[in-house]
């Protein structure tokens, strides 16, 4: 029987001719997220589901009889329930190596919006403050080149930004990581150290793990009290490795200077949330790979693994805890 695949996410037309001869499917083209007793109704014929973040536990594979595989149209997959998923034998799929450069480019973007006050100063002038009392000192900024970056996850992302701060800034690069990675310091001179040490030493600080019972809120008080207080810290895995009260305590009360952040606790961001009022954070919406390459790539990626998972066929980005 021709297998079903539902796509729990607008798809552009173009993209619907890829899926076309492989499979019969159903996308769910609104803009708002599909309710959930829509998307069980739909997973009662679906081999396949291609999705952004549909959290995969127990309730959803109750729903999904025949699912044999589901892809994240992200690398990210900490909306899986991976050991709910093994028990099931249902294949669980991402988007490496997509995305890299894109988001580094993005980690770079909020490292030099938050060194020399970009978003703050954009408003400084919008706002009608520009005139010709200002003092220069007001609108100091920091220098990025030659400072030293830690970047917290030295994986496919952290690389990427490893490779720009070394040989685009002259930065001297230090890195934490769950195992050394050998490539980026014969690469990059990036140089392990313990997390304690990264956080004391580093000027700049880049957080790009997955988000895992492991590494959920492991950036909290402790951590920022360890940070110097004229370093920058930069978020761009998941707003949840980051304890976002004693983030914002930290910018309130000086323990930092400054903040770039992509990811947040809860997205969107509440209507009165803190960062909202603060000029030492420069805030963008989860944007990491959000340019139109990329997001075509990852999704071109997404419907190959949907496709060749429900038949096993070719080599498909399994994510490694299910492969
Ligand atoms: P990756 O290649 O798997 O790299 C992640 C790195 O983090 C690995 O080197 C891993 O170490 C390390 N790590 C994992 N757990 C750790 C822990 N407890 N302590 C220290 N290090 C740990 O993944 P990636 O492609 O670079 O992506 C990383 C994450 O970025 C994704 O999972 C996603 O959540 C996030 N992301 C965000 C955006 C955005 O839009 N802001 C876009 C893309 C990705 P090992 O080598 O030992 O496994």
């Amino acid at each position: 029987m021709t297998p079903h695949i539902f796509v729990a996410k607008p798809l552009p037309a173009s993209f619907e001719e890829l899926l076309k001869e492989h499979c019969t499917y159903e996308v769910w083209q609104s803009k708002d997220p599909i309710p959930k007793d829509i998307l069980f109704q739909k997973l009662q014929h679906a081999d396949g589901l291609l999705t952004s973040g549909t959290k995969i536990d127990q309730e959803l594979l109750d729903h999904a009889p025949k699912l044999k595989v589901v892809s994240n149209n992200s690398v990210g997959y900490d909306n899986f329930d991976i050991e709910v998923m093994r028990q099931r034998g249902v294949i669980g799929t991402h988007t490496p190596h997509t995305l890299d450069h894109t988001v580094a480019d993005l980690a770079f973007s909020l490292i030099l919006s938050s060194a020399r006050r970009i978003a703050e100063l954009d408003r400084f002038i919008r706002e009608g403050n520009w005139t010709k009392f200002v003092q220069e000192e007001d609108i100091f900024g920091i220098d990025v080149h030659h400072q030293t970056l830690g970047i917290i996850g030295m994986g496919r992302i952290g690389e990427q930004v490893a490779k720009r701060a070394a040989h685009g800034f002259d930065m001297n690069v230090l890195y934490y990581n769950r195992s050394r990675n050998e490539k980026a310091e014969s690469a990059y001179g990036a140089l392990y150290c313990t997390l304690d040490d990264l956080l004391k030493q580093a000027d700049i600080i880049v957080l790009i793990t997955p988000l895992t019972d492991e590494t959920y809120h492991m950036i909290g008080e402790r951590e920022l009290k360890l940070m110097k207080q004229t370093a920058l810290f930069v978020n761009i895995s998941r707003g949840k490795t980051v304890d976002e009260k004693s983030l914002i305590q930290a910018l309130q009360e000086g323990w930092i200077k400054g903040a770039g952040l992509d990811v947040f606790e809860q997205e969107p961001l509440q209507e009165n949330h803190p960062f909202k009022e603060m000029n030492n954070v420069t805030l963008v919406p989860h944007i990491g790979s959000a340019t139109e390459t990329t997001r075509d790539l990852m999704l071109k990626r997404a419907i190959h693994n949907v496709i060749h998972g429900i038949d096993g066929k070719a080599p498909i980005d399994i994510v490694k805890e299910l492969a």
